[in-house]
């Protein structure tokens, strides 16, 4: 059975890195007819929030990326929080001891410093050095006696290498002659990092651990736990970093890196799921637009790039307009809806103008949060500030007077107002007999009654967006602060 786990420590929030090391445990997963696995790795309980937890529960779930098991759903193999898995990690320190894969140390932290010193001395790997790899039961119990304080050492083999195949990276391998006895649990009883890690992925089952590459030096210790407990190996696969477009390691001075604060931009779920799966990962043709559907369909470990990905924002920004206008309309509708009554500039979500309005600015949207603009920027006429520019000379001012003088008089006469209470329709009409008039077509009939009208040189369908600035002002559902 295939079993995956996202194993987060809760001690900041998700971050675009994490948030995709979890989509590809979930498209893994969902593709193999597998499980999902959440497990908190909080063993670091300075650094480690229940707050921090919380977060990114949520940004999980609102990236639609639901676990199998784990807090708030439970499951077989829990407790899924490593904090409540103390008893567990005694229990196989034990067995280790018994089974003579680990030995009590009895190395004071003075000792310990002088074996460093003198390796790096000797120019030696730093590896320990101690006696009491080779104790004898005499000696141990004599320290047991005393009440000296003790750590649980692994043994090490002292030659030969360990390999994994990696499922994205390939055959991977290590020398064991550099590695030295490792720790696995404190004196104080505290079980270190690589071996709760191996105890929770070998007794939760997991048959699949995909996640980031610079997980890759634990591997070769938990590897040699998972030996030593006994427990099938299971696959590995190390995924790429992300990368900054100058391929440094992306990090907050390049922009927003975590999920919330895309959340707050507003980009959708979907365009960011879609995006995160792209980060290394892609089904062989040009396609680029998934659902998360038709990822879990297309998914597969062995084509994901071995490469750091680069994490381009302004791609991330485009693909979220893509899923936007792949919205169905009356979604689209209510989110652009509530988001203007929201923001004040209309006084109802609903309704023929909300209706008009987010079909004619869908067009020109990426984000949920620039309709906003969009809707102001066409109904409230502030000048284009190239109007400003060596674009707006005199002459073009001359020639814009004639059409403007020409406009007003069709607006008084009640001849445009009756045109545009039939809409697009009536628009176009009156606009080919307002062209005949003035001797004037194409964009030198549109580009003045474009400016004239909303201030603007460019902007959405220009017919669309007379009748609805006409709407506007006729309807009632736009905010008196808003023209
Ligand atoms: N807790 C680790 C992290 O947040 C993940 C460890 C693992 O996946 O093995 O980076």
């Amino acid at each position: 059975e295939v079993r995956v786990r996202f194993a987060p420590s809760p001690t900041g929030n998700l971050h675009v890195g994490g948030a995709r090391t979890a989509l590809f445990n979930y498209l893994f997963a969902r593709s193999k007819g597998g499980k999902f696995v959440l497990r908190i790795e909080d063993t670091d309980l300075e650094r480690s929030t229940r707050k921090s937890e919380e977060a990114m529960l949520n940004d999980l779930s609102w990236l639609g990326l639901d676990w199998d098991e784990g807090p708030g759903v439970g499951g077989d193999y829990g407790p899924y929080r490593q904090s409540e898995r103390n008893s567990l990690y005694k229990q196989y320190a034990e067995k280790l001891l018994n089974s003579g894969a680990v030995y009590r140390c009895f190395c004071s932290n003075e000792e310990l410093e002088q074996m460093k010193e003198t390796a790096k001395q000797m120019q030696l790997p730093p590896v320990y050095m101690g006696k009491w790899a080779t104790a004898s039961d005499e000696e141990i119990q004599e320290e047991l006696a005393k009440g000296t304080p003790y750590t649980y050492r692994f043994h090490v083999p002292k030659k030969g290498t360990l390999k994994i195949n990696d499922l994205i990276r390939g055959e991977v391998g290590w020398s064991l002659d550099t590695l030295g006895d490792f720790v696995i649990m404190r004196s104080n009883g505290q079980p270190v990092y690589n071996f709760c890690v191996t105890v929770d992925d070998a007794t939760m089952r997991i048959s699949h651990v995909i996640r980031a590459e610079e997980h890759l030096p634990n591997t070769l210790r938990q590897a040699l736990i998972y030996k030593a407990l006994g427990f099938p190996m299971p696959s590995f696969a190390h995924v790429s970093l992300i990368l900054a477009p100058d391929r440094s390691k992306l990090s907050k001075r390049h922009g927003a890196t975590s999920v919330g604060q895309f959340r707050e931009m507003g980009y959708l779920p979907q365009a960011m799921v879609n995006y995160l799966a792209l980060l290394g990962w892609g089904d062989g043709t040009e396609n680029e637009f998934f659902t998360i559907d038709q990822l879990v369909e297309k998914f597969s470990i062995n084509r994901v790039n071995k490469s750091g990905a680069i994490f381009d924002s302004t791609k991330l920004r485009w693909m979220n307009g893509q899923h936007l206008r792949a919205l169905p309309s009356e979604k689209l509708i209510e989110i652009f809806g509530d988001r203007w009554k929201s923001t004040g500039i209309l006084l109802e979500s609903k309704g023929k103008f909300v209706e008009d309005a987010a079909e004619l600015l869908k067009d020109g949207i990426d984000l949920v949060t620039d309709v906003d603009t969009a809707l102001l920027n066409l109904l409230s006429y502030p000048l284009d500030s190239t109007l400003a520019s060596a674009e707006c000379k005199p002459v073009v001012q001359d020639k814009l007077s004639e059409v403007a003088a020409s406009l007003i008089s069709a607006y008084d006469s009640g001849e445009l107002r009756e045109a545009l209470e039939e809409g697009h329709a009536g628009w176009q009409k009156w606009v080919k007999s307002f062209g005949k008039i003035l001797k004037r077509k194409g964009r030198s009939l549109f580009m003045p009654i474009r400016l004239l009208l909303t201030g603007k040189l460019h902007g959405p369908d220009m017919g669309a967006s007379i009748v609805l600035i006409y709407e506007a002002g006729t309807c009632g559902a736009v905010s008196p602060q808003t023209g």
